[in-house]
């Protein structure tokens, strides 16, 4: 009996490594910029990058397997952004191979953004939330929003 008990525990303990096995797989990935310096958004494949052009555009490019600006497809996008009270609403029409905001964002250098993000006209929009910061880091030289410092507290 003594025997059969231990076979038995030695088997449950055999079973358990797997799971333990799996906890410790976890992938950490270091932050990329995108190719263009803005945040990489990989909420959806391919994964997209998203700018805030000079006069405070939104700019989507959807990105290729090695990261760079790859050809537009039958991506589409919405968004919304700014004060909860008084949101401004963004449409986005091609340019280039790019997506490009018709409205501005609106005064602040901390915007709350939210995009919902279609990958085909059939398919279910992604949300993504961004705390968009406009502000500079001077440990990577990117805007705040692009950050890839790997201990930025805010
Ligand atoms: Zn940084």
């Amino acid at each position: 009996m003594k025997t059969k008990l231990q076979s038995l525990l030695a088997v449950a303990a055999l079973a358990l490594i797997p799971a333990a096995h799996a906890a410790d797989g976890h992938v950490h990935v270091k932050k990329v910029a995108g190719p263009n310096g803005g945040l990489v958004i990989t909420a959806v494949e391919p994964h997209c990058e998203l700018l805030v052009t000079p006069e405070r555009k939104l700019k989507i490019t959807f990105l290729g397997d090695d990261g760079k600006p790859a050809a537009l497809k039958e991506q589409s996008l919405t968004g919304t952004g700014g004060d909860r009270s008084k949101p401004t609403k963004f449409t986005f029409t091609r340019v280039g191979e790019s997506l490009v905001s018709a409205q501005v964002l609106p005064a602040g250098d901390s915007i709350p953004l939210i995009l919902q993000i279609k990958t085909s006209p059939d398919a279910k929009p992604v949300s993504k939330r961004i705390a968009l910061n406009l502000g500079h880091c001077p440990g990577c030289n990117l805007a705040e929003y692009a950050c890839t410092c790997d201990a930025h507290q805010h």
